[in-house]
């Protein structure tokens, strides 16, 4: 008997489904555009379990298969948790479409503690399934009034889905009517995006191959003449003149992808610019506080407060070398706590005492230049006090804090950090931002400092991530604008 609230699994591990090999939340499944055995897309004619409502078939076959292999315990607990939408309901009479939708977040939070306690501890092989896109708050509701189908007495599905996006529903034809609310064009299409993006994930983990890979690493050799970011409006003027190779590429993957979704192309396109964001947001800012940076033969920069998103783009810093040719040596220092257990693809010598292997490509070897990375696990403050006595490492061209929403959680550590760099920092410190209320938030912060000196004002970051990383139900912390990785950047250096 297993014990209760844990989850019974009878994995056959020699032909295990295809939707566990998924990882992560996949709002796609139960948003019904997934067959939740075999991971088969389809925007319509899947079956849905007729007990819980919460997942679709594509076939007799898969929903036999799934039943005792998982969906026996889990419609069980969907059904419970169906129970809790009648019992708290997002919708009642007077609640009208335009009521205060600070009210409606609270229920819903409510909602999901209660599901969270129902279902007790997770198993691992139920939160690689679909109840975490529950908890994640990523279901079928509607996307005015937050109501979902499962809160009338008789289960009914919500009447309108969005053309566009098909990723947001309304309750009825008065909630359909003032649609523009709560998912103008921006909403829908960043909706859309993450939809699409979740298809190419599951494509790529059911098909068991590597993480598109060659998207990930910098995607073209030097170039032969340096041609400033600033000359480029964008990502799509990136592609086209800077890296063609990388262009083609993409066309060849999602040539191979053309069957997911009918925006495989962009969500390709969304996916590899995210990889490529720090490392082009850095390179700009390198080049607007550097007039020399063309001749330049060694860079320094610090990644404070770097963690796992830092860790996975490593080798996409070696752009930086690819775009300067004059440059001679880059190094990159991943210092923060977070970085500890992440492991970064080439060897990185922490001690700092002699430098570490080159990580660089064949190519730029075969050039004599040099890619080296270093990785401390201390604090920043803790890390330049060592460091400074040692080998003079604490004096880079550029500190980087990426996303540092500092502003939110200004804890003890990281103004002691912030409070070094301000004070005793040669170099300058660029921050980026998701979203624009923490921009705000920041440079009203540095402008209240008269130690501050700010060199690049709040602005929206060209070279920021295009990937959406916000759901629904969070823009409401955004005022319903995006979030992504370094969205915004402001540069600033202390008062010397
Ligand atoms: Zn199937
Ligand atoms: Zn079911
Ligand atoms: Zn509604
Ligand atoms: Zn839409
Ligand atoms: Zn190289």
């Amino acid at each position: 008997m297993p014990a209760p609230g844990t989850i019974e699994v009878h994995m056959d591990l020699r032909n295990p489904p295809p939707m566990y090999f998924v990882q992560g939340p996949v709002s796609i499944v139960t948003a019904g555009q997934l067959c939740a055995y075999c991971a088969k897309p389809s925007m319509t004619g899947l079956q849905k379990c007729s007990g819980c409502h919460r997942v679709k078939y594509c076939s007799k076959e898969c929903q036999k298969k799934d039943w005792p292999y998982i969906h026996k315990t889990m419609c069980k607990q969907w059904k419970q948790i169906n129970e809790l939408n009648k019992a708290i309901p997002m919708f009642w009479p007077g609640f009208g479409p335009n009521d205060d939708r600070t009210q409606r977040q609270n229920a819903y939070k409510i909602r999901r503690e209660q599901a969270r306690r129902t279902c007790g501890p997770l198993s691992k092989a139920f939160e690689l399934s679909l109840l975490i896109a529950l908890l994640n708050s990523d279901e079928i509701k509607c996307a005015n009034c937050w109501k979902t189908p499962f809160e009338t007495e008789k289960y009914a599905g919500l009447k309108h889905t969005c053309s566009e996006c098909r990723f947001a529903w309304w309750c009825s034809d008065e909630c359909y009517s003032v649609k523009e609310t709560f998912h103008p064009a921006d909403v829908c299409q960043g909706i859309g995006q993450r939809a699409a993006l979740q298809h190419l994930d599951v494509a790529v983990s059911v098909g068991r191959r590597k993480m598109l890979t060659s998207l990930q690493v910098p995607t073209l050799q030097t170039v032969k003449k340096h041609t400033p970011l600033s000359s480029l409006s964008g990502w799509d003027e990136y592609a086209a003149i800077l890296d063609p190779s990388f262009s083609t590429r993409i066309a060849s993957l999602a040539q191979t992808y053309a069957q997911i979704h009918g925006d495989v192309d962009k969500a390709l396109r969304t996916m590899a610019f995210d990889h490529k964001a720090i490392p082009m947001t850095i390179l700009a800012t390198l080049e607007e506080l550097y007039p020399d940076i063309a001749t330049r033969q060694k860079l320094k920069v610090h990644l404070i407060g770097a963690g796992p998103r830092e860790a996975t783009i490593d080798e996409e810093m070696e752009s930086i070398l690819h775009f300067l040719p004059a440059l001679k040596e880059l190094h990159v220092a991943y210092i923060g706590p977070r970085i500890e257990n992440v492991m970064l693809s080439a060897v990185i010598d922490s001690a700092c005492t002699r430098p570490p292997k080159d990580a660089a490509c064949h190519h730029c070897q075969a050039q004599g230049r040099g890619f080296f990375r270093y990785r401390h696990t201390e604090f920043y403050h803790d890390y330049v006090n060592e460091a400074a006595a040692s080998n003079g490492a604490a004096s880079p061209d550029l500190c980087v804090l990426i996303n540092s929403g500092f502003s939110e959680e200004a804890t003890a550590t990281w103004l002691t950090t912030l409070d070094w760099l301000i004070a005793k920092g040669k170099a300058p410190i660029l921050c980026t931002q998701f979203t624009i209320t923490e921009a705000k938030k920041e440079q009203a912060y540095f402008d209240g400092r008269e130690d501050v000196q700010v060199l690049t004002r709040m602005e929206k970051n060209k070279w920021g991530s295009p990937r959406d990383i916000l759901r629904q139900d969070e823009r409401v912390i955004t005022d319903g604008t995006a979030g992504r990785n370094s969205h915004y950047r402001l540069v600033v250096q202390g008062k010397k």
